[in-house]
């Protein structure tokens, strides 16, 4: 690779982000932050109709909580002069022709080779209709749609994910660029638009491999054959039953995953390592995923999408974050236990928020429950004064042991109900001196003990 890559994420605002679209996004901030590129965000949105503003923003929101910042964001919609251009200098080279046939035309057309046994491919009727039976078509009210006339020939290159790899144009119908209505098909924008902002790297779904056949003619064509960027085609993610994911699965949207609590972290780190020869594991950061993440190491196989997994790995990670990466979202959640308190009690989250229940566990009012309450009360005066520590409760529960005669479950569960009204939890070791000794008296009936 020769100077700094330049890369690109281009989502069609016509919905929000979910786990799936996911993975390009963070393949592609992946690589450009490894080897110190720079990340387009692009907005496809040739669309009008079906792009949504409201879209455009999710998407910005859903990428920023994943941590990525793009180093430059452009919008389709904004740069139809470059296509127009593009267009013009397709046609006087006679690579784009002008076509008349109707969709229902098209289709019986198909119908009839099909009955033949021919593949469903376009036979470029319209590239030999002369001047007058164009505008004959023209008077009866057509307006062309317009197809690239392929070169028939194998293109190849060397994929990022799948090495060699090649697509057979003559096997291709012309693509249709622009639709009678002058609007735009994805085809023809997205690669005036790599040529023109530089992209060296395109990584997206394995969806695309038939596009890059034709695009990498059209980039040839536009660019120059030193304008053709590397490809890299991911393998896409499933459910966990192996379905596409599609826009429709609303709670593997991002914006779900994230109201449910759980780590961008955690989604990114499962988005970019399921389906690849890493081990899905928790990591530190972003920088550490993207120095997981390798783009020859990637399955070709379907890469599935397991919630179950995700919930795993999502506590994992929490099990593990330091105080400092939850401290400021700890303190919006109304936790102010610092750091004693989180190392406490992050073993049991699930999700971040279940750090509310215990926060109020510990400084809160709890109810607590007392059903042998002479041995409760006989602890209670045992507690040793403060200053306490995380040996307090040992020594504590060393002298009731002594004093009682008990020993395992009857002697702590009987503490840990009444202290937290609650028969499971943290360790009381830890817990112990975040409630002090005030609140442990009051917890356990004797308030003046
Ligand atoms: N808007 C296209 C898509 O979402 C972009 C594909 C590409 O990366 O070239 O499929």
């Amino acid at each position: 690779m020769t100077g700094a890559p330049v890369v690109r994420f281009a989502p069609s605002p016509t919905g929000r982000l979910h786990i799936g679209n996911a993975r390009p996004a963070l393949l592609n901030a992946l690589f450009a932050r490894k080897h110190g590129g720079r990340f387009i965000l692009r907005f496809d949105d040739t669309d009008t109709a079906r792009s949504k503003e409201e879209h455009v923003e999710a998407i910005r929101a859903d990428l920023a909580w994943l941590g990525i910042v793009p180093n430059l964001e452009v919008r389709q919609s904004r740069r139809f002069a470059l296509y127009d251009a593009a267009v013009e200098t397709l046609k006087a080279s006679g690579r784009l022709y002008a076509c008349y046939e109707t969709g229902d035309e098209l289709d019986r057309r198909r119908k009839r080779q099909a009955a033949r046994g021919l593949p469903p491919v376009y036979d470029r009727a319209a590239l030999a209709l002369g001047a007058e039976e164009r505008a004959a078509l023209e008077a009866e009210g057509r307006r062309p749609h317009w197809r690239f006339l392929l070169d028939h020939r194998v293109v190849e290159w060397t994929d990022l994910v799948r090495g060699p790899s090649h697509v057979d144009c003559a096997s291709l119908s012309d693509p249709v660029l622009v639709r009678e209505d002058g609007t735009y098909l994805y085809t023809l924008p997205s690669v005036v638009d790599d040529v023109d902002l530089g992209v060296t790297h395109v990584i997206r779904g394995e969806d695309h491999v038939t596009n890059t056949g034709v695009q990498i003619q059209l980039f040839e064509l536009l660019g120059g054959p030193d304008r053709v960027p590397a490809f890299g085609h991911h393998n896409l993610l499933t459910t966990a039953g192996g379905e596409g994911l599609s826009k429709r699965l609303g709670h593997l949207g991002l914006g779900s995953l994230r109201e449910a609590g759980l780590e961008s972290l955690a989604v990114a780190t499962l988005a970019v390592l399921v389906g690849s020869a890493e081990a899905v594991r928790p990591v530190a950061s972003l920088s550490e995923l993207a120095g997981l993440v390798d783009l020859h190491r990637l399955s070709r196989a379907p890469a599935k999408f397991d919630e179950a997994e995700l919930a795993a790995l999502n506590a994992r990670l929490l099990h593990h974050l330091p105080h400092v990466a939850v401290a400021g979202r700890l303190a919006a959640m109304g936790v102010d236990g610092g750091e004693e308190f989180w190392l406490a009690v992050r073993g049991n989250l699930s999700v971040l928020r279940d750090a509310v229940p215990w926060w109020s566990i510990v400084a809160g009012d709890v109810a607590p429950v007392i059903e042998e309450p002479e041995f409760v009360a006989q602890a209670a005066g045992l507690l040793p004064p403060e200053p306490w520590t995380q040996e307090t409760w040992a020594s504590w529960t060393g002298a009731v042991k002594e004093a009682t005669g008990r020993k395992g479950k009857p002697l702590f569960m009987p503490l840990r109900l009444a202290l937290t009204g609650l028969d499971h939890g943290p360790e009381l070791k830890a817990l112990l001196p975040l409630i002090g000794r005030e609140r442990a008296l009051r917890r356990l009936g004797t308030p003046d003990a």
